[in-house]
């Protein structure tokens, strides 16, 4: 964008947005989509393409092809200010590019936006998706924390999610993941898959506890319409888990950890001390981050905006953005959406929001309308204001009960403010 158009957004935004730190700072974090998988799992929605279980970065065209876009998107962005504190290789399956690939789109944000020498670099890596060769070469190119799709830590559930991996594939990985020596790597699973039980989500929780991850995060099954699952399952009938079960996993899933020595710093997620994720707190505290890629999302200078999930319709948008000079055309997020936002993202986090903050950045009668639909969940249990010694007043939710029903708090807050 250029200065011009910047200044023409941040004049129009300071009538609509109130006192709002931080919406127009420059971005210090960056996700990039790497959109190949080997097969789609059952529960995916997400904007990928199938490259086959022989294919990878060094044989397939379009992932060379892909990684080309990537890198004029990248160069073609307006640069700003401030280096990259974190980089994020979202997926698909970001550990199917070659090491080369890698490398090259690192030096690209380097080269174009900078990356700080002490920044978090981050990838998604899955099962069987690569060799020691392979992981050594993404932690020399500067990756210092992987995350690995596990999901669950039994055979027959794997196969009847569609992964490609078995639990001896598990194994595998996390030993290669200690023969890199990469102490900071996180672990993914999945909570209410069709047939699980609770003493098999006990197990795979010990499980993953025994592998001594720094990080874990732990989803619950969504079942997305136009899925292989959405035309099988309908939710909260058999053989997906009732609502209670899954609550009751979510239970389990907080004691289990926690007294593992886990931080439930977030509703989803799980930390040793000094290893929650950089890169995924920018997006809880709303902070602006760059996305390149098909599907992803960008939050830079107030617009939010998500690029186009189709492969041939993302380098159509992209060649329209090298005609624009990099500019996005998109509207800036309104007053009641960045507040709502601020609330629904803030919300996850165990600290949740500063009330002073809240004020300072939307004024005092919003503060008031937000407390006065917290009331009835402060009162139920679910919403807590400062029950701990610190010294800023926060609102926050309750853990595990205000984080289980976080949907019923937030669809609340959404119907306040966006009616
Ligand atoms: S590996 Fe991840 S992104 Fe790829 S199909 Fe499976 S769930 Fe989707």
């Amino acid at each position: 964008m250029n200065a011009g158009v910047e200044e023409d957004r941040r004049q129009k935004a300071e009538g609509s947005i109130l006192n709002a730190p931080g919406l127009f700072d420059n971005p210090t974090a960056a996700y990039v989509h790497i959109p190949f998988c080997r097969r789609r799992c059952f529960y995916c929605d997400f904007p990928i393409s199938v490259v086959g279980d022989r294919n990878r970065g060094e044989t397939s065209g379009a992932i060379g092809q892909y990684v080309d876009k990537l890198c004029q998107e990248i160069i073609t962005t307006p640069k700003h200010d401030k280096r990259l504190n974190s980089v994020f290789f979202g997926g698909g399956t970001p550990s199917l590019l070659s090491v080369a690939q890698l490398e090259r789109i690192l030096h690209t944000l380097d080269r174009h936006l900078g990356i700080a020498s002490t920044a978090e670099i981050s990838m998604e890596i899955d099962p069987g998706t690569f060799d020691r060769a392979h992981l050594q070469g993404y932690c020399n190119a500067a990756i210092n924390r992987v995350s690995l799709g596990v999901q669950a830590f039994q055979a027959d559930l794997l196969l009847a999610c569609g992964r490609t991996h078995t639990p001896h594939d598990i194994y595998a990985a996390v030993e290669l993941i200690h023969q890199v020596n990469l102490p900071n790597f996180s672990l993914d699973l999945i909570s209410g898959l069709p047939n699980l039980t609770l003493e098999q989500w006990q197990d795979s929780l010990q499980q993953a506890i025994a592998l001594a991850p720094a990080h874990i995060s732990v989803y619950d099954l969504t079942i997305e319409p136009g899925t292989a699952f959405g035309r099988r399952y309908t939710p909260g009938d058999r053989p997906l888990p009732s609502d209670d079960l899954t609550a009751d996993m979510y239970r389990l899933a907080q004691r289990t950890l926690t007294s593992a020595g886990y931080d439930h710093y977030e509703i989803s997620n799980y930390a040793k001390p000094g290893f929650q994720c950089r890169h995924n707190r920018v997006y809880w505290e709303n902070r602006p981050y760059y996305g390149f890629g098909m599907g992803a999302a960008s939050y830079v200078a107030g617009q939010r905006f998500t690029r186009p999930r189709k492969r041939q319709e993302y380098f159509e948008w992209l060649d329209e953005l090298i005609t624009a000079n990099g500019a996005i055309d998109c509207p800036i997020t309104p007053s009641d959406e960045v507040l709502l936002d601020t609330l629904m993202l803030g919300l996850r986090l165990k600290e949740g929001l500063s009330l002073s903050q809240l004020t300072e950045q939307f004024g005092d009668d919003k503060v008031a309308q937000v407390l006065a639909i917290a009331r009835p969940y402060i009162q139920s249990g679910w919403v807590e204001i400062n029950q701990s010694n610190e010294p800023d007043t926060r609102l926050r939710l309750t853990d595990p009960e205000g984080f289980l029903f976080s949907n019923v708090v937030l669809t609340a807050l959404f119907n306040q403010f966006l009616e």
